[in-house]
């Protein structure tokens, strides 16, 4: 089975699937898709070599997966049920892109701080922000927009490193893309209590992102030129170096 959610008004392609079925449940699937076969390629399934029967995009599915890929892409998706309640629209793509958004929310009560709960606004594409934090300790928290949401760092010493030197980043959880325009202070007794502001933002490259290293190109105000993110994992799982290399 060819997976799509909607992203606006077009289904895309999120994964394919093949697992999960009973041989009653094929035998009824094979019912309902034969209604439904099109000549039509109605999801750009980039990957997929097999050939594929396509269907009008109406049935919608209930589905387990272990995790969503950097791309966007179910992994190890398995077949649960039909959800013949539900319309082929209401299963939009933000479901998995702000489904890191979790941790995020179990950390603060919308209640009582002002930041934002993350609504599934627009994204920019490739926008970056750094804010200076002073909570407990003054840091710098570096986001950078990716999949539809900000993965975040927190920088103790400052993101003004000079060619050569490296610096602690710890990764904290990511980030609604709304946060990258809050100011404001988190009311004492909250999570990350203290003063927020922008220290810089604009747009950045991403030359190569991978697992363990990332490697960009800043456009802020204060800050411009090439960065590395470094895994350190000798320190600690969440534990990267930043460094700045030659532009
Ligand atoms: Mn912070």
């Amino acid at each position: 089975m060819i997976l799509g959610l909607y992203d606006s008004d077009e289904p895309i392609f999120v994964g394919k699937l093949g697992t999960g079925f009973s041989e009653k449940t094929l035998v009824s699937l094979k019912d309902k898709f034969a209604k439904l076969e099109t000549t039509e390629k109605t999801i750009d399934a980039k990957d997929v070599v097999e050939k594929i029967t396509w269907l009008k995009p109406e049935l919608v599915c209930e589905i387990v997966y272990q995790n969503v890929t950097r791309d966007s892409r179910l992994r190890a998706p398995r077949f649960r049920s039909l959800r013949l309640d539900k319309k082929a629209k209401e299963c939009t793509v933000d479901q998995i892109r702000r489904a890191g958004l979790h941790e995020y929310a179990s950390k603060r009560d919308f209640s009582v701080t002002p930041e934002p709960k993350g609504n599934g606004e627009k994204e920019e594409g490739n926008a970056f922000v750094v804010q200076e934090h002073h909570s407990r300790r003054l840091h710098y928290d570096l986001r950078l927009e990716r999949d539809g949401v900000l993965k975040s760092w927190a920088v103790p010493k400052g993101i003004r490193v000079e060619q050569g030197d490296k610096r602690l980043a710890v990764e904290t959880e990511d980030h609604p893309l709304e946060y990258r325009k809050f100011e404001g202070t988190i009311p004492a007794g909250e999570y990350g209590a203290g003063t927020v502001k922008i220290w810089d933002s604009g747009l950045y490259r991403i030359k190569a992102w991978g697992e363990n290293k990332i490697e960009f190109t800043l456009n802020g105000k204060n800050l411009r030129g090439n960065y590395v993110l470094a895994r350190f994992k000798k320190a600690g799982e969440k534990q990267w170096l930043l460094l700045k290399t030659r532009d």
